[in-house]
């Protein structure tokens, strides 16, 4: 594939979603490049290039190429490996460096990152998140062969304090088999991660697919908008751990939990 190949392949949607980003209606979002708290990167789908309009913000606008170099901190040629694969040829570059500088490091989320490949090129699964109004959430698609054991199953990340992929929680998609729920090896982590220290109000819902479901609610902007709510996925009705306990503990400012249970929604100050 060659650049213009690579452009004319390439939506900025498949790019944004890549990232766990949508536009809204307007094909607005949040910048993912400054602390933004309106949306003021605009996104132009017919040329699939963007412009970020907001004064404290030095990204300016560029293609879907552009984009991945950015938000990855990549060279020009990897960021195009990048967009290559993402359009659906090429190898996958290594796991992207984390803005201080660090790489992210674990086999895991390697893997983590090839699955959110998959994603885009699995029809079924973008049927099932639009189905379960998912679209927009950070997730990837395990055919079987990168993951032992989560067969067509949709893969959420598990994160440590640091915010690094430490374990992945598999949701299969096919078959009425009684098995849904997979978690690799020695789980480990929160979903979608531990929450702000700043957080006065915790939602707690009772699976990752509830807190998901959450995320993608409104674009998900009425919780990254607010520094002072977080949320939390337990790992079924009995999945409460050690370490969400010592999460929520951690967390000074906290005076609400909302139980976001699938029998209803109980307050408890
Ligand atoms: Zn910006």
């Amino acid at each position: 594939m060659d650049i213009p190949d690579i452009k004319s392949h390439l939506s900025i949607e498949t790019v944004l979603a890549y990232y766990g980003l949508r536009a809204d209606r307007n094909n607005r979002l949040l910048c993912p490049f400054h602390q933004d708290k309106t949306p003021s990167l605009q996104v132009y789908p017919p040329t699939n290039t963007w412009t970020c309009f907001s004064s404290n913000c030095d990204a300016g606008s560029g293609d879907a190429i552009e984009f991945i170099q950015k938000i990855d901190k990549l060279s020009k040629h990897d960021a195009l490996l990048k967009a290559t694969e993402l359009a659906g040829a090429g190898k996958l570059p290594a796991a992207p460096v984390k803005p201080d500088g660090a790489t992210m490091g674990t086999d895991l989320a390697g893997t983590f990152e090839k699955l959110k490949v998959n994603l885009f090129k699995n029809d079924k699964a973008l049927a099932y998140l639009k189905e379960r109004g998912l679209e927009g959430v950070e997730c990837g698609y395990s055919t079987g062969k990168e993951m032992k054991g989560m067969k067509h199953c949709i893969v959420f990340p598990l994160k440590n304090k640091a915010g690094d992929v430490v374990s992945l929680y598999g949701r299969r998609i096919l078959n009425n088999d009684t098995a849904k729920h997979y978690y690799s090896a020695k789980r480990q982590g929160l979903y979608p991660g531990y929450p702000s220290s700043e957080a006065k109000t915790l939602l707690l819902t009772e699976a990752v697919i509830d807190a998901a479901n959450l995320m993608a609610m409104d674009n998900g902007q009425w919780i990254i908008d607010n520094e002072n709510t977080g949320i939390l996925a337990c790992y079924g009705t009995n999945g409460l751990t050690g370490e969400h306990l010592e999460a929520v503990k951690s967390l000074s400012k906290l005076n609400e939990v909302i139980f976001c249970y699938c029998s209803g929604i109980t307050t408890r100050n």
